[in-house]
């Protein structure tokens, strides 16, 4: 990275090494007041050659390294992370809009993750397993993969940028990382300072950035190239529709990270003040725009007011504006496209008859935070058929809870759901009979950790998070050993 008359300039990283600037380069812009953020280089085809070239070099040592070795460097990681805290929430304040609230969440969650997988290579590799044959014992083993190939999302980037990462690596993969072209630094390059930094060896990692529309020959490349043994894929189920189907032609393992609509069904016995509470942390952080804000509340006919009018008054109370004010909650939407979506759900919802509760607004790019009531079943933003990417909630209620439950569950998207209810069991149940990767009893949508398995279902893709990505980025070996002749048919 280099500065030249005070603007960031950012380079790819390659092999361990910044390449030179020089070459052409896209503005990067702060979604707030539209000033330039960086210069990032606009690399294509033989730059993530280079990349995947120099992540196959380095994978055979970096997978024999040992647990120790490695562990040291991830807990180093780990404290320059918690080091740079103040340059990291500036960062993703001017590149991507998160308010401190946002970005100290992702800072947290990615020291906790760094300092876990630090300790995964001491967990056991297999198992030992009896054979039928005599004199015969079979050994499988898990085995890294080769280089994993990343995309890398711009909203949470900094936090799904690691999981991109730090996932694949922890288990012995080399990686190549094609950070979002919306923010380039919090979604792969202050990674590449970071684990430079740690002393992580040259190629282990690897940034490739690129420029608007760009995309695809950096794709192209990790299609093709046969080192590349898995694509891990953090965006929009749209992408990964396009990229799913060459995955399929090139028969290369994929691992979806995608959207959700995340609902919350409230029942009638639920704590009214934390309901209220987990829903405005659940739909709003980041503006709404994280694949597990809520969209859709169901909510006890018998408690709806008061929760909507509780609601209303927590929601509006959240400052908006310029997220490097550590006060403001609200920032602004990532870009205009992102604004336009939101407005022409909230104008097609209330020309269909909703009640606007609050919100409706804008001032540049910051979108008050919206809730409707009373939403026809055919309005967009309710079907749950299509993700509202911002800061739009639909609240409805029912009399019925397995109405509800079913309801509920009527969205292609299956990432993350909630239940509010003092009777835990009935709460848990309830949750057991959800068709989402992630069911939280008394909790918002929102509710990861770093150690928790992450991850959709339907839509919402599939891969999990913490320890269980061991399923998505190893491969057993099944090795036997036979100490007696055979006993063959011919
Ligand atoms: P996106 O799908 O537009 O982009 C994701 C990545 O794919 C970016 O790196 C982008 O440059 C790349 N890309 C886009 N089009 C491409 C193409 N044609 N060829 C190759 N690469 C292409 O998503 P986004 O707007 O960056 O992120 C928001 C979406 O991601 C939302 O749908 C959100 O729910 C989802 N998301 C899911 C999770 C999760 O963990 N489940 C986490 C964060 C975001």
């Amino acid at each position: 990275m280099a500065s030249e008359m005070g603007t960031i300039v950012t380079t790819h990283f390659i092999n361990g090494e910044w390449t030179l600037p020089g070459g052409p380069t896209f503005p990067v812009v702060n979604p707030f007041n539209g000033e330039l953020v960086a210069e990032a280089a606009a690399g294509g085809a033989t730059e993530a050659a280079a990349a995947v070239a120099a992540a196959a070099a380095s994978f055979p040592a970096w997978a024999d390294m040992t647990p120790g070795a490695r562990q040291r460097l991830f807990l180093r990681a780990a404290d320059i992370v918690e080091r740079r805290t103040e340059e990291l929430v500036h960062l993703m304040a001017v590149e991507g809009g998160a308010s401190r609230a946002f970005s100290t969440f992702q800072i947290r969650l990615s020291a906790a993750m760094l300092r876990q997988a630090a300790s995964w290579g001491y967990l056991p590799a297999g198992d030992v397993l009896r054979s039928d044959t005599p004199g015969r014992i079979a050994m499988v083993t898990r085995k890294p993969l080769g280089v994993v190939a990343g995309f890398t999302p711009w909203n949470g980037a900094f936090y799904l940028a690691w999981r991109t990462f730090l996932l694949p690596m922890a288990f012995g993969n080399t990686t190549v990382i094609k950070p979002s072209e919306l923010a380039p630094r919090s979604a792969g390059l202050i990674h590449a300072e970071i684990l430079e930094e740690a002393g992580f060896p040259a190629g282990s990692f690897n940034v490739v950035t690129h420029a608007p529309g760009e995309a695809a020959s950096i794709a192209d490349v990790f299609f093709e190239s046969p080192a590349v043994r898995c694509i891990n894929f953090t965006g929009s189920d749209k992408t990964a529709r396009i990229l799913g189907e060459r995955a399929g032609r090139a028969l290369k393992r994929m691992v979806l990270e995608l959207g959700g609509f995340n609902p919350v069904i409230i029942l009638e016995d639920a704590d009214l003040a934390e309901s209220i509470r987990a829903v405005t942390f659940g739909a709003f952080l980041h503006q709404g725009q994280v694949c597990m804000n809520s969209r859709k509340v169901y909510v006890a006919r018998s408690i709806h007011d008061e929760f909507v009018s509780g609601l209303a008054d927590r929601v509006r109370a959240l400052k908006m504006g310029d997220p490097t004010d550590p006060e403001v909650i609200i920032g602004p939407l990532i870009d205009d496209r992102a604004v336009d979506q939101i407005e022409v759900r909230v104008r097609d919802a209330l020309d269909r008859g909703a009640t606007l509760v609050t919100g409706g607004t804008r001032e540049g790019r910051v979108y008050a935070p919206t809730i409707l009531t009373h939403v026809p079943p055919d309005a967009i933003c309710t079907t749950g058929a299509d993700e509202t990417f911002g800061p739009l909630l639909v609240v409805d209620q029912f009399d019925d809870p397995e109405v509800a439950l079913r309801d509920a569950q009527d969205t292609p998207y299956g990432l993350s759901a909630s239940i509010m209810t003092r009777d835990r069991a009935r709460g848990l149940e309830m949750a057991q009979r959800f068709d989402a990767g992630i069911v939280h009893v008394n909790a918002p949508t929102m509710a990861s950790e770093a150690a928790l398995p992450v991850g959709g279902v339907k839509d919402s893709g599939w891969g999990r998070s913490g320890y269980y990505a061991v399923e998505d980025f190893t491969e057993l070996r099944m090795t036997t050993m036979s100490s007696e002749p055979g006993r063959y048919p011919f």
